[in-house]
C-alpha cells in the first residue's frame, strides 16, 4: 500500500521558489567583479534565473545538455545555477586555477555546450577555444558597458542576453534523479573525475546539513560563502542559504584577508566557509593589523586538516570553529565536528582536542573504516582503517566511467581514518600521504599540526622521504613567518613532547613557499617528488 502524500519531486528550483517566497527580501550582497558592491535578494535572484532558463531554451539548450561556468562567487553564477538547472540541464563547474589544457580536457569530456565566464577569465577561455568544438557560445558575466573585444565565438554579454528573455516561464519538468551538477575532482591521480550530482541529491545533501549539529543555519544568519562555487559544489551553501532563508554575501574574485575582512565587517556576515590556507590569510591580516570581527559567530573549515593553532586563533577572536571533512564525490559535506552530549562540558584544551577530529556525518551519510582485507575496524579511536562511506549524496561512479563501488556497495574515500566511541571520526592521512616507517604507520597530518603551533612557522608540510632502514622517514617542510628563522633543533623540541620519539621528523627544511593545489591544498604529490630522495636512496 502506498502512502497518501503528495508526489513532489525534488528538484533544485524547489530552493529558490521557497526562498523567494518566504524569506523574498533577505538580501543577496556581492562584491562584483567590475568592483562595486551589487545589491539584490531572493526574489530577485529567483526572477532572472527564470529569465535565464528561458534564454537557455531558446538558445537550443536541452535537458541534460551540460553548461560550463567558469566564474568567482557572485549573484550571477548563482543565477546561472538556477537559471541552468531550471531549463533542466546540468551546471558544471570549472576551477579556473587548473591548468589550461586541464580545463580543455574537461570541457571536450563534458562536451558542455555554452560558457558562463566572469571577465577575469576571458584571457584563458580565449587561450583554449580553439581546441573546445562543443561550445558554441561564450557569455560574458557582465553588462554591454564592460564588455571588451573578445575572439570568443559567439560572445555576448550576460546582461543584454538575459534581456531578450521576459521571464514568463514555468520550470523544466523532470525527476528528482536527474543530472543537475557536474563537478571534476582535481585529478592530482590521474585524469579528472567527474561527479554528476542529481536534482535529489543537491536537495537531500542542503535539508540535511541545515541541521544544528550539522551547518546549523537559520534565517537570522548571513552566510559567506568564500570556498568557491568551483570547488566541490560550492560545499552546497548556495543551496542551504535559500533552503533556510538565510542571506547571502557573495565575495567575487577577491578572497585576500584584507578585502574577505572588510566585506565580512561591512555586510554583518555571521557565518563563512573555506579552506584553511584561505583563514591562514585573514587570520595574518588580523594579527598585522589589530582588526577584530564583530559579527561572525561560525566558520566551517574544511578540504584539508584544520590546524589546532587555526582553531585556536578563531576561538580566542569570539569565532567557532566547526571542522568538516568531505570530497566532491560526497556533494561535499561527510561528517561535520558538531557537540554530542558524549563529549559536552570540556575544557577549553578538550573542546581544542575534539575539534581536531572531523566528527559524525549528517542523516545522508553513512560511514566505516576498514582494513586492506575489507573487514571492519572498531571504533575504539586508535585503530587505523580505510574510510568507507554510502549514502543518497555520495557518488556510485564517474561521468562516463561507470560504477566505482565495493561489492557490497561502499565508496572508498582514498582516506585512513580513525573513529572514536562516541563516532567521531578523525583523518589521520590521505591513503598515499601516509608515511610507512619500519612497517608501522605515521600521521603527517598530526604532524603538520603540531609543526603549525610553533609561533614562527607560516605553514607546514610532512612528507615521506625513502629510507636505507624504515623504507621511509617523515621529513618536515616548513614556511617560515616573515622576519622569522626556524631551526631543526627548535622544531624537534616543540615537537617531542607530543608524539612518539619513533614519529618525529629525520630533518627540518625552511622553504619560501610550499605549493598548493587548485583548490588550496598543500600539493604532496610535488612536494614528495622533490624530496623523496632527500635520505640519499
Ligand atoms: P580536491 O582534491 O580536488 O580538492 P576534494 O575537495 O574532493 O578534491 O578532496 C577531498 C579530500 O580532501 C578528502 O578525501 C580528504 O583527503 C581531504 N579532506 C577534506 N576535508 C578534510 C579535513 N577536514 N581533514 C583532512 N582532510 C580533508
Amino acid at each position: 500500500m502506498l502512502g497518501l502524500m503528495q508526489d513532489w519531486p525534488l528538484r533544485v528550483h524547489r530552493l529558490i521558489d521557497h526562498a523567494a517566497r518566504h524569506h523574498g527580501g533577505r538580501a543577496v550582497v556581492s562584491r562584483s567583479v567590475e568592483g562595486p558592491i551589487h545589491r539584490t535578494d531572493f526574489s530577485g535572484l529567483r526572477r532572472r534565473s527564470l529569465a535565464l532558463a528561458q534564454r537557455l531554451v531558446r538558445e537550443g539548450v536541452r535537458p541534460g545538455d551540460r553548461v560550463a561556468t567558469l566564474a568567482w562567487n557572485t549573484w550571477r553564477h548563482i543565477e546561472a545555477w538556477y537559471g541552468i538547472t531550471g531549463a533542466g540541464a546540468v551546471y558544471h563547474t570549472l576551477n579556473p586555477r587548473l591548468f589550461p589544457d586541464q580545463i580543455a580536457w574537461i570541457l571536450n569530456h563534458a562536451e558542455s555546450r555554452l560558457m558562463f565566464l566572469d571577465l577575469s577569465f576571458i584571457a584563458l577561455a580565449e587561450g583554449i577555444s580553439e581546441k573546445l568544438p562543443h561550445v558554441t557560445r561564450y557569455v560574458v558575466l557582465t553588462d554591454a558597458a564592460h564588455m571588451p573585444e573578445t575572439k570568443l565565438p559567439g560572445a555576448v554579454d550576460y546582461e543584454s542576453w538575459l534581456a531578450e528573455a521576459d521571464g514568463d516561464f514555468a520550470w523544466a519538468p523532470g525527476e528528482e534523479n536527474a543530472a543537475a551538477g557536474l563537478c571534476y575532482t582535481s585529478g592530482t591521480t590521474g585524469e579528472p573525475k567527474g561527479v554528476l550530482y542529481s536534482h535529489r541529491s543537491n536537495v537531500l545533501h542542503a535539508l540535511a546539513v541545515a541541521a544544528p549539529d550539522m551547518m546549523g543555519l537559520s534565517a537570522m544568519d548571513r552566510v559567506m560563502p568564500v570556498v568557491p562555487m568551483f570547488h566541490a559544489n560550492g560545499w552546497c551553501l548556495p543551496f542551504v542559504a535559500p533552503l533556510t532563508g538565510a542571506g547571502l554575501v557573495l565575495p567575487g574574485p577577491k578572497l585576500d584577508g584584507p578585502s574577505l575582512h572588510a566585506l565580512m565587517e561591512a555586510e554583518g556576515v555571521t557565518f563563512t566557509a573555506a579552506v584553511p590556507t584561505v583563514w591562514l590569510g585573514l587570520l595574518q591580516h588580523m594579527e598585522a593589523t589589530g582588526a577584530e570581527l564583530t559579527t561572525l559567530k561560525r566558520v566551517v573549515i574544511g578540504g584539508s586538516a584544520c590546524p589546532r593553532a587555526l582553531t585556536s586563533a578563531f576561538e580566542q577572536r569570539g569565532v567557532h570553529v566547526v571542522h568538516a571533512w568531505g570530497m566532491t564525490e560526497t556533494s561535499p559535506i561527510g561528517t561535520i565536528c558538531g557537540v554530542k552530549p558524549e563529549v559536552a562540558g570540556r575544557d577549553a584544551e578538550g573542546v581544542l582536542d575534539l575539534q581536531e577530529t572531523q566528527g559524525f556525518p549528517p542523516f545522508t551519510v553513512d560511514m566505516r573504516i576498514v582494513g586492506d582485507d575489507g573487514v571492519e575496524k572498531p571504533w575504539d579511536g586508535s585503530t587505523f582503517g580505510n574510510l568507507q562511506v554510502r549514502g543518497p549524496t555520495v557518488t556510485r561512479g564517474y561521468f562516463r566511467t561507470g560504477d566505482a563501488l565495493t561489492e557490497d556497495g561502499w565508496f572508498e574515500t582514498g582516506d585512513v581514518a580513525t573513529i572514536d566511541p562516541a563516532g567521531y571520526m578523525h583523518i589521520t592521512d590521505r591513503t598515499k600521504d601516509v608515511i610507512k616507517s619500519g612497517g608501522e604507520w605515521i600521521s603527517s597530518i598530526a604532524l603538520e599540526n603540531l609543526a603549525m603551533g610553533h609561533p614562527d612557522v607560516a605553514e607546514a608540510a610532512v612528507v615521506a622521504a625513502r629510507h636505507p632502514k624504515w623504507d621511509e622517514r617523515p621529513l618536515l617542510v616548513v614556511v617560515a613567518k616573515p622576519g622569522r628563522a626556524v631551526t631543526r633543533e627548535g622544531m624537534v623540541a616543540h615537537l617531542a613532547p607530543h608524539v612518539a620519539k619513533w614519529w618525529l621528523p629525520d630533518d627540518v627544511v625552511v622553504v619560501d613557499e610550499i605549493p598548493h593545489t587548485a583548490t588550496g591544498k598543500i600539493l604532496k604529490t610535488k612536494l614528495r617528488e622533490q624530496f623523496a630522495g632527500y635520505f640519499g636512496v
